[in-house]
């Protein structure tokens, strides 16, 4: 079934249009989630944490959520540190380019003539 979304104006700057579903209280559009983002993270291990390619956040409204969610309150459970993990994980399976290139096996070129 799908979710019934519909347009609403941003919370934040209530300028952009944001689609959002009956279950958001609090639709932010992209623009205003980009800069709370971008905030300092004081705690290094929280900030190496979070540090993964800002495309991540952009293609995942999953990430930025924990993202926000861990700015806003500080801590994050146990679950969404994993889940978090995993769709990074993915995600670097999915568009990153491996950077130590493994060695290419020889293949054995067999002469036909
Ligand atoms: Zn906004």
């Amino acid at each position: 079934m799908a979710t019934v979304t519909y347009k609403q104006k941003c919370m934040r700057c209530k300028t952009n249009y944001v689609m959002s579903t009956w279950r958001d209280k609090y639709p932010v559009c992209f623009d205003c989630q980009k800069n709370e983002l971008a905030q300092e993270i004081a705690d290094p291990e929280m900030k190496k944490f979070f540090d993964i390619p800002f495309s991540f956040y952009e293609k995942s409204n999953f990430l930025r959520d924990i993202k926000i969610k861990y700015l806003r309150f500080g801590s994050l459970t146990e679950k969404q540190i994993e889940a978090f993990k995993n769709t990074v994980a993915k995600f670097r399976e999915e568009y990153e380019e491996p950077v130590e290139e493994k060695p290419k096996k020889k293949k054995k070129t067999s002469s036909l003539t």
